[in-house]
This record gives structure tokens, sequence and C-alpha cells, in this order.
């Protein structure tokens, strides 16, 4: 059995950027309370050791970021690196609070390059996932936004406009933006594409699709991290196996019987620590079949 990890894969720069702000930020504000509006990242084990630091995540999908901002009275809050409401951060401002933005710079290019069109009288159609905070983000600049998270909803579409730009959300699959978008330039051929999926994403997901002759990949992650889950997404297209892995805990024996090139991406939020526990655990099984 070969052991494989597929490169690049594990942190992109955007996530390394918020966990140093966070970590520099509780430097800095030694003794105060600081709280994180959503999770940094979305990895629960980067979650848990920032709360070591006595760093609080405040996530609940039942609430807003509004009524969890409503949860703060003093102190410092740290926007998450998927981007924030300019409302909220407002509001936390007028709060008083000490506000710190760990907002990925390809999230904020995306941002600005809505906010943009809008202003030039674009329709602005954004391809994402629902609920997820860079969309929410995102659609928070204008109700007019066309949000699609489907082929469905590309056939609801009725827009008469002659300026009309298409993007997304920097984390979906290039396979399935190629699809949506093709759709789009059907329906409205008049259309501006601007595909906004990330170096870093998209660099992850073409490594996968490079494969050809794997047999298992396990995708390490959270399934709450979307460039993981869509890392897993594309692998089916060429693995006959994939697995999404949260740590080398979720790892099954019997899935390696008879396997023979067994392949491991990460996403983009997962740290290199759990990669390396893999790596190792799957290495050790693959000396223990040689025995
Ligand atoms: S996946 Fe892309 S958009 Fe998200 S934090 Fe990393 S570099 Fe930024």
């Amino acid at each position: 059995m070969e052991i494989r990890r597929i490169v690049p894969s594990g942190y992109c720069k955007g996530v390394i950027n918020a966990i140093n702000i966070v970590k520099k930020a509780r430097e800095e504000h030694a003794g105060e309370n600081i709280y994180i509006l959503g999770m940094i990242v979305h990895n629960s084990h980067v979650t848990d050791e920032l709360s070591k630091m006595g760093i609080i995540t405040l996530d609940d999908p039942l609430k807003s970021k509004d009524e969890l901002l409503d949860e703060i009275d003093e102190g410092v809050v740290i926007f998450t690196a998927h981007g924030i409401a300019d409302s909220i951060k407002e509001k936390a401002i007028a709060k008083g609070l000490t506000v710190i933005d760990a907002t990925c710079s390809d999230v904020l290019k995306t941002k600005e390059l809505v906010k943009d069109h809008l202003d030039k009288g674009y329709d602005v159609i954004y391809f994402g996932k629902k609920k997820h905070p860079e969309a929410e983000s995102i659609l928070s600049l204008s109700p007019l936004i066309h949000f699609i998270t489907s082929k469905e909803d590309i056939e609801q579409l009725d827009i008469d406009n002659d300026r009309i730009i298409v993007t997304n959300q920097t984390t979906m699959s290039y396979l399935e933006l190629e699809e949506m978008f093709g759709l789009l330039k059907e329906k409205y051929p008049h259309c501006i594409i601007e595909k906004e999926i990330c170096n870093a994403t998209s660099a992850r997901q073409k490594a996968v699709t490079d494969i050809k002759d794997g047999d298992v990949l396990y995708v390490v992650g959270d399934v709450k991290s979307n460039n993981t889950s869509k890392l897993a997404t594309i692998g089916r297209n060429s693995f006959q196996n994939v697995y999404l892995i949260s740590s080398k805990d979720d790892i099954n024996k019997k899935d390696l019987t008879g396997q023979d090139k067994i392949y491991v991406t990460a996403g983009a939020s997962t740290p290199p620590k759990l990669i390396d526990e893999v790596l190792n655990y799957l290495n050790e099984l693959a000396a223990e079949s040689l025995e």
C-alpha cells in the first residue's frame, strides 16, 4: 500500500493570516475578553485551540451575527476570515468594542467587485452556499443580489437589464462553477462572468483532479468547511472511494482492505498537525500490511 499526500493541501494564506490575527490580539489585549463572531475558520480543532487561550467563539446556527453581537458588551470582537456585513461592523464600533477584522483579502476582493457593479447599475448574480458566512457577507451588500445555489435557481431568474454580472463564493467547486456559469451564459449571453474561486481553493481542487491512479482519497477537514467538502465532491469524479475525515480517528481500517494507492488531501482550514497524524497512521497501517 502506498500513501501519498497531494500537494498543495492544507492551510491557505487567508487561514494562516486569520489565526495569526487572533493570536496577536490575545497578546495585545491580555486581560480583556476576546470574542470571535462565528468560527474564525471552519475547523473545530482550531476553535478548541483558541478556546484554550481564553478566546471565546460565539457560534450558533440558530442565531444571526446581529444576535450574537448583542451578547457582547465589552472587550474585543474579531470578525472571521469569511467576511462580515458592514452594518455589523458599524454596530460593533458603535457599541464601543475594539473591532478586529480577519476577513481574507480574496473575500474582500469579491466584495469590492460586487459593490462596484451594484453602484454601476448592474444586476449581480452570485453563486454560493446557503447560510455560509461568506455568502451572507456578500448578500448583505444589497437585497437586490440574485443569490443562486443550484441549476433550479437559474430557471427562476427573470432579469431585464443590459448589465448583468455573474460571480461566486471563493470556495466553490470549479467543476460546478463551469456548469452553472455555462447555463447562465446561455440564458443571458450578454452577462459578464467573473470567476472568483480563490487561488488556494482552485489549486487544491485541481491537484485532486490531476490524480489518475488513486484507489482511496482521504480528505481531512471539518464538514462545516465549504472548501473541504468541495474537495471531497471533486475527488468522487476520479476516486472510487472518498472519505471526508476530521482526524485519524475517523479512519476505518476495513476501508483499506485490498486498496493500493492511498492519497491524502486537506481543506484550507485543516491544521497541519491533523494531516501529519493521518499520514503517520496510514504509513503505520501500510507497514503493518507488509509484515
Ligand atoms: S480558502 Fe481562499 S478565500 Fe478562504 S481564507 Fe483561504 S485564501 Fe481566503
